[in-house]
C-alpha cells in the first residue's frame, strides 16, 4: 500500500529527451523544438510520461526530422533516477517522438487510451514495430482513470484521436502534463495551434484545451515547449520547477 504523502511541485520534473527539427516542406520547416518527457516521483514509484525519440534507424520520420535523441536512462540519471525505478509509463499518444524509448521499460505497463492503441495498430507503422520489439504490456484505458492516488489520465482527444494528459494533484494545486494537447504554452493560451502541429481533429482539439483549462490548473506543461503555462501568469517567467 502506497503512503498517502501528498505530492508536491518538486515531485514533477521534466526529462530532457533531445530535440527535433521540422523538415523542408513542413509549415514549420527549419524550426527546432525540444522533446521532453516528465517524471513524477510518486510514493508508489516513478511514473514516466512519454519516452521521447527512439534510436536513429532507417525510416522517414527519423531521416526527415533529424532528431537529436538523448538516451532516456542518461536523462533520468541526471534527475537521480534509474530506469528500474519507473513503475509505470504513460504515453500521452503514440507518435514516434513520445514512445520511442518505451522498450527501455518493459518491466512497466504502458498506460495508453484504447482508441489510440487501436489507431496505431491499424497503421502498422514504425511506431508499431517499436512496440513489437518491446513486447509491450499495455494497460488500455477508456477515458478518465485514476492510475495512482493523486494521479489520473484524462482524455484530451484532438492532436491524435486518443491523446491523453496526466493530471497531478499537488499540495499547491493541480499540475497538468499536457503532452501535445497544445504545441506550446502560447498555443494553449490562445487556443490556436501552428500549422505544423495541425491536429487530427481541430474542433475536438480546442474542446480538449478548454477542458484542461476548466480543471483550473496551477500550471500546464507541454512536451515541446520549455515554458510552462501558468495560471494568471501569461507572459511571465517559467516557474523554477516547471
Ligand atoms: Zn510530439
Amino acid at each position: 500500500m502506497a503512503s498517502s504523502r501528498t505530492l508536491t511541485l518538486a515531485d514533477v520534473r521534466r526529462v530532457d529527451l533531445g530535440a527535433v527539427t521540422a523538415p523542408p516542406g513542413d509549415p514549420d520547416a527549419g524550426s527546432t523544438v525540444p522533446v521532453h518527457g516528465f517524471a513524477v516521483t510518486h510514493p508508489a514509484g516513478v511514473v514516466l510520461i512519454d519516452t521521447g525519440v527512439g534510436e536513429p534507424r532507417p525510416g522517414s520520420f527519423v531521416r526527415d526530422w533529424r532528431p537529436v535523441a538523448r538516451r532516456i536512462d542518461v536523462a533520468l540519471a541526471e534527475l537521480g533516477l534509474a530506469a528500474a525505478d519507473v513503475r509505470m509509463v504513460v504515453n500521452t499518444h503514440l507518435h514516434w517522438d513520445h514512445c520511442g524509448q518505451n522498450a527501455v521499460f518493459t518491466h512497466a505497463p504502458f498506460v495508453v487510451q484504447r482508441r489510440e492503441h487501436e489507431t496505431a495498430r491499424g497503421r502498422q507503422g514504425i511506431v508499431w514495430e517499436w512496440f513489437e520489439v518491446a513486447h509491450a504490456r499495455f494497460e488500455l484505458v477508456d477515458g478518465e482513470r485514476e492510475i495512482l492516488p493523486g494521479l489520473r489520465v484524462v482524455p484530451t482527444y484532438g492532436h491524435t484521436v486518443g491523446h491523453q494528459a496526466v493530471v497531478v494533484e499537488t499540495d499547491q494545486g493541480t499540475v497538468v502534463l499536457g503532452g501535445d494537447a497544445a504545441d506550446s504554452a502560447q498555443s494553449f493560451a490562445a487556443e490556436d495551434c501552428s500549422l505544423g502541429a495541425e491536429p487530427e481533429d481541430r474542433a475536438r482539439w480546442r474542446e480538449a484545451v478548454r477542458q484542461v483549462k476548466a480543471l483550473d490548473p496551477l500550471r500546464v506543461l507541454f512536451c515541446h515547449d520549455p515554458t510552462a503555462w501558468q495560471r494568471g501568469g501569461d507572459g511571465g517567467p517559467p516557474p523554477a520547477a516547471g
